[in-house]
């Protein structure tokens, strides 16, 4: 009886889900914030801290925060200007649609003024061309406009609503491509057109009509010439201009022209966006570049914007607030001497019964209290068991260690030793662990509590070097840990490319409702700590020079710390921490580390790696025979 009471109850809430589903978007809205503004009748456009409202003839900038009216632009009675309509900030000018609606033939241009005095200073006609210019975007690189057509002008022109188009341009308006709008859409814009156009945080185009309190949710088709609809979502505007807060990202603007009102909205997405891989083009990741740069100008601001980042970050992945630190319980044993240098086997506790398997390089020399060093290693494999095993991390970490540091060398998830997970087995555990990057960036931090730890390691000289996956390592402990003092993240600080990787990118580290940013950006959360970029000619990095270090650069010098930061680009390197990277970084950490670099040198006072014994993989291993893992070791996660 019971039992069948229950099949009737799972069947009747499955209707219902199927239900609440047809009901339902995958995107949601809800209404922040209101406030009046006399000129909420076209358009609107959004930067850091100002809302700029487009009226026909006037815009009004207004604050984010108050609502209150900063300046005012007024055109002049008959002047050049007829009717203005939505816009972007890009490079801290306003860009507006303009055409010279209600007349027949369409005319349109787009008109530029300066964002801070709401100057006019320029203008690009696009002449009788495409239809009436309603909105402008500026998207991956590139501008966005829509030229409308009205039904109500069908017998003038020919060409009704369904003749609406969107276009892309480069940099210099010249049009690349176009595409139409499907019949659903352009029949809930009839007798009118397109309104408001913006692109998404989700990589979506939202548009709206002309006066409907919903958003239409388009992409670029793979095929033909009409934009996919991907749904239709109620919003508490009345159509014409909106604008995606590119800086908070899942807040729109739109206004109510009948109230003459400014609304915020909230958009809730069915899922957080993952920024991974190539992620962004390059022009895109300039272009973002710009835009962050545009919203800190002083050391105030980016003091604000690197606190919000942090958050960002640690919420992103799970991490804020810290889960409750457990004992290290450290595992020491085996210890091999070298000319200047000795090498243990080492584990330690990260969390409990879970366990960061490593080897710690200590300088013979006694020279106390000790620098220390973080050296994680980046995805790649053979020679001798890949990972922290390689011939190159190993001339790196007893390199440093002879130097005067004492460094950890340590397995990333899944790799070397790090294998006591059942369920993820390596090489899995980076294909399909989705949380790699929570327990990896926990395991950097207990492993800095590990050195810290160490009684005879100095606290205020912790460094951290790293490659590749080692290298978003490097720049993400550095970013959430001011215990670290000196980085040099190599071959990875890229604005366009996010990491290939769950252990780098595969939580929203990077964007959720609150905050969006890249790895340079991130990168210069370090600022003003030292640190040393390392890029080459035949990554991800190659930009580096002209983009990212600039970038920066700039933030350092807003900290006053420009002599903190360098570069060191490799145009004819490729993906790897060879040996002359590796020098590099041994000149800049024996500076701010007040290392030794004449212990390294040779009789021709070059940086000479070859007193550095390379070990085998089952010398190194702190798991064997002799030393089980212990009993107490978790087999799985979640
Ligand atoms: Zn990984």
């Amino acid at each position: 009886m019971n039992h069948l009471i229950l099949k009737i109850l799972i069947h009747l809430s499955f209707i219902f889900l199927i239900i609440i589903k047809s009901w339902s978007h995958d995107r949601q809205f809800t209404e922040i914030n209101r406030f009046p503004a006399s000129e909420a009748r076209q358009g609107i456009a959004v930067d850091s801290k100002y809302i700029y409202v487009v009226g026909t003839q006037e815009i009004g900038k207004y604050d984010k925060e108050t609502g209150k009216l900063i300046a005012r632009w007024q055109g002049e009675e008959n002047g050049p200007i007829i009717h203005l309509d939505s816009g972007v900030i890009y490079n801290g000018k306003l860009y507006c649609a303009h055409s010279n609606y209600p007349s027949v033939p369409m005319t349109s241009s787009v008109e530029i003024w300066d964002a801070e005095k709401l100057e006019h200073i320029g203008s690009h006609s696009f002449g009788i061309r495409w239809g009436s210019c309603t909105w402008i975007d500026r998207y991956d690189g590139y501008w966005w406009a829509a030229f409308a057509h009205y039904d109500k002008w069908k017998a003038e022109t020919g060409k009704g609503s369904e003749w609406t188009t969107l276009v892309q341009f480069d940099d210099q308006w010249n049009d690349l491509a176009a595409w139409v709008y499907p019949d659903e859409v352009v029949n809930r814009f009839r007798p009118m057109s397109n309104s408001g156009g913006s692109w998404g945080p989700d990589g979506f185009l939202y548009c709206t009509g002309h006066d409907s309190g919903e958003v239409y949710v388009m992409q670029i088709p793979k095929m033909g010439s009409v934009l996919e609809l991907v749904e239709i979502v109620p919003i508490n505007i009345l159509g014409q201009g909106i604008a995606w807060d590119q800086l908070t990202p899942n807040t729109i603007y739109g206004i109510r022209k009948k109230d003459r009102q400014v609304v915020a909205s909230k958009v809730i997405l069915d899922k957080p966006i993952l920024r991974q891989g190539y992620f962004h083009s390059e022009k895109a990741a300039k272009d973002e570049l710009l835009m962050f740069s545009q919203s800190y100008s002083n050391l105030d601001e980016w003091k604000i914007r690197a606190e919000k980042l942090r958050e960002g970050i640690l919420r992103g992945a799970e991490l804020f607030p810290f889960p409750e630190k457990c004992d290290l319980n450290p595992i020491i044993h085996s210890k091999r001497k070298y000319k200047g240098y000795t090498v243990e086997n080492v584990a330690f506790e990260s969390l409990p019964g879970f366990f960061v398997t490593g080897n710690l390089y200590r300088p013979t020399e006694s020279n106390k209290p000790y620098a220390a060093i973080l050296c994680p290693h980046g995805h790649f494999n053979e020679p001798n068991g890949g990972g922290r095993f390689r011939p190159d991390m190993q001339y790196r970490c007893a390199t440093l260690a002879r130097m005067g540091a004492i460094v950890f060398a340590y397995d990333m998830i899944g790799w070397g030793e790090s294998t006591q997970f059942e369920n993820y087995k390596f090489p899995d555990s980076h294909k399909n662990f989705k949380k790699a990057v929570k327990l990896q960036i926990w395991n950097s931090i207990r492993a800095v509590d590990f050195l810290i730890s160490l009684k005879e390691v100095d606290p205020n000289r912790i460094g951290v070097t790293g490659a590749s996956g080692g290298g978003t390592q490097t720049f993400l402990l550095t970013a959430i840990d001011d215990r670290i003092a000196v980085s040099v993240p190599v071959v990875m600080v890229s604005a366009h490319f996010f990491g290939g990787c769950n252990c780098e990118s595969g939580m929203p580290i990077h964007q959720s409702e609150n905050h969006i940013t890249n790895n340079a950006e991130i990168a210069a959360l370090a600022a003003p700590r030292p640190q040393l970029i390392i890029s080459d000619g035949n990554d991800w990095t190659k930009n580096t020079p002209d983009v990212e270090f600039p970038h920066i650069q700039k933030i350092y010098r807003m900290c006053n710390a420009e002599e903190n930061v360098e570069n060191l680009h490799l145009t004819d390197e490729g993906h790897d921490y060879g040996y002359s990277k590796r020098v590099g970084m041994y000149k800049f950490f024996a500076r701010h580390l007040a290392l030794s670099l004449s212990n390294i040198l040779n009789g021709y006072r070059q940086i000479d790696e070859s007193e550095v014994v390379i070990e085998g993989r089952e010398k190194m291993l702190v798991f064997d025979e002799k030393h089980p893992r212990p009993a107490g070791a978790v087999k799985s996660i979640k």
